[in-house]
């Protein structure tokens, strides 16, 4: 069987042996386990499923949610001389109907549909009348609420399923491997949790930074000068910044294409073909750019802005170095910016999803305070599991000397036990750390407390920043309700009793403790509330 595998893998697409998890991947559905498939972006996940449905008998269905992507993945398959079709609302009524009869002829052993078709019960009847082996669900994230992409007609699928009259073979591939993505997934398409081929995530030729605190158009001009041979994208949040940096990078020079939702169509298109083509180096374009895009030499990846999560980030990034070449992928960091995303999260009026939403924005905001490996942390993040660190990220190289902040961590952490825990926000913190005169702060009577003004002469930027910094060092946990509040992760416990010693790189004026004497008084009571309980409790209240 797997021998048949490996001669359709060079017979049809040239490729003389299979990439790391491929094997395993189709060796599960053709011994008849539904299976769910987990690999990075460019890790050849197409394959997984083409090659079991040229080997089963009937039509293979594939479920994918972008037009384009359909249209590329066909033409791909048609060159390499597999029958295929795709059906989705980019045909007329007749031309539909003349696909699926081809389909009940026998004529296709791939078929790809929108899963909105699986809303039309005439087309459901239709697809009851053909020998299905398989379903491949691409982009399987999109069931889940937890997706970066939720589609509900994904939910779909598996009624849809129970309902042929033969049961085929279910595989669901993904970028995306967060648990909770991948619990959904197998709950909803009914797959055994254990039939889960899951890839390393590292992508050992790319390497991450993130550049806080600098002037980005400085940056981004002199990395495109030094650059100016490579081809790249550049990822920017909204359509007028795309067009403000294209405006800007093409008085400097620099032969660049620009693509977004709000140009037209041949616009887009032909902007899309420069770049592809080389014709042009630099892409700058919003997150509409990319989806199915199949160009091996991009050489960077730089966001001009903080991504909304970490899948977006990571699916963007990970278009840099599709050839194995090492590659770059750099992530311009500035505060405002997380505003601006939750304004967005805000905006969209889904109050169901906000709270994942804020959620998911903040691990985003962790992987830019981190002082860790970047690389690690992604992989953490996707896949719960550990590699050694990458050796190349920026934090990897960086080789700034280390300060010791347990002092300031406690004062952080004991004046949060003060104010009372899951009650109130980063930005209330801050405020009472450096003893703003804020109405909020005097109207709880924060002034009064021993922790006020603690860290005064600091700003407040450079305090929330160190409170970001100590979320991102699981010290400080965030739930997030109607609004997001904080409150002492278990960990932060031993940084408060002093039994673990806390570093940072990152370079901030050192300054006088404002109340050397009542912040051992709050750290003494803090210190004897820990001893007496577990954890620390909610809303501890100090005489
Ligand atoms: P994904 O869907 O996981 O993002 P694709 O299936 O689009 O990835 O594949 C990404 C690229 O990797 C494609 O250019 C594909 O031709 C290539 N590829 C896939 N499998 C192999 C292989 N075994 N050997 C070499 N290249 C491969
Ligand atoms: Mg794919
Ligand atoms: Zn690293």
């Amino acid at each position: 069987m797997l021998e048949q595998a490996r001669q359709l893998l060079e017979k049809h697409y040239g490729f003389s042996s299979f990439r790391p998890g491929q094997e395993r991947a189709i060796q599960s559905v053709l011994e008849g386990n539904d299976t769910l498939c987990v690999m990075p972006t460019g890790g050849g996940k197409s394959i997984c499923y083409q090659i079991p449905a040229l080997v089963m008998e009937g039509t293979a269905i594939v479920i994918s949610p972008l037009i384009s992507l359909m249209k590329d993945q066909v033409d791909a398959l048609l060159q390499a001389g597999i029958p295929a079709a795709y059906i989705n609302s980019s045909l007329s009524a007749a031309e539909a109907a003349e696909r699926m009869s081809s389909a009940k002829e026998g004529k296709y052993q791939l078929l790809y549909i929108a899963p909105e078709r699986l809303e039309s019960p005439e087309f459901m009847s239709r697809l009851m009348e053909l020998p299905i082996p398989l379903i491949a669900v691409d982009e399987a994230h999109c069931i889940s609420q937890w997706g970066h992409d939720f589609r509900p007609s994904y939910q779909r699928i598996s009624r849809m399923i129970d309902r042929l009259p033969q049961k085929p073979a279910v595989m669901a591939l993904t970028a995306t491997a967060t648990e909770k993505v991948r619990e959904d997934i197998c709950l909803s398409l009914n797959i055994d949790e254990s039939n889960t081929v899951i890839t390393g995530f590292a992508r050992e030729n790319l390497s991450f930074s993130v550049i806080k605190g600098q002037d980005r158009q400085r940056f981004l001009k002199e990395f495109l000068k030094k650059n100016a041979s490579e081809s790249g994208i550049i990822y920017a949040a909204t359509r007028k910044n795309v067009d403000q940096l294209h405006e800007g990078l093409m008085k400097n020079g620099i032969s660049v294409s620009k693509y977004h939702a709000g140009m037209s169509d041949n616009e887009r298109i032909s902007g899309q073909e420069d770049f592809l083509l080389d014709r042009t180096t630099v892409m700058v374009a919003t997150n509409a750019f990319g989806m199915g895009i199949d160009k091996s030499n991009i050489r960077y990846v730089i966001h001009y802005q903080l991504p909304k999560n970490m899948e977006s980030y990571y699916q963007e990034a990970g278009r840099a170095g599709r050839d194995g070449l090492d590659s770059e992928c750099i992530l311009l960091y500035s505060p405002q910016d997380v505003q601006v995303q939750r304004f967005l999260i805000d905006q969209s009026g889904d109050r169901f999803r906000m709270p994942q939403e804020l959620e998911k924005l903040q691990l985003m905001t962790d992987y830019c305070h981190t002082e860790g490996c970047l690389q690690q942390k992604i992989v953490r993040y996707f896949s719960g599991n550990d590699i050694p660190p990458c050796g190349r990220c920026g934090n990897c190289t960086d080789n700034r000397e280390s300060r010791d902040v347990t002092k300031d961590a406690q004062m952080v952490l004991s004046c949060l036990v003060r104010m009372g825990q899951k009650r109130y926000g980063k930005a209330l913190l801050a405020q009472v750390l450096t003893g703003s005169q804020n109405k909020k702060v005097l109207d709880f009577g924060f002034s009064s407390l021993p922790t006020y003004g603690i860290m005064k002469n600091r700003s407040a930027k450079d305090v929330t920043s160190f409170i970001e910094f100590l979320i991102s060092q699981e010290l400080i946990a965030v739930e997030h309700g109607t609004y997001p509040v904080i409150y002492v992760h278990p960990n932060g416990k031993d940084v408060l009793t002093g039994n673990r010693t806390l570093f940072r790189k990152e370079a901030v004026q050192t300054r006088e403790i404002a109340s050397g004497d009542e912040l051992f008084e709050a750290l003494r009571a803090v210190r004897k509330s820990l001893a007496e309980k577990e954890s620390v409790p909610p809303f501890v209240i100090f005489s």
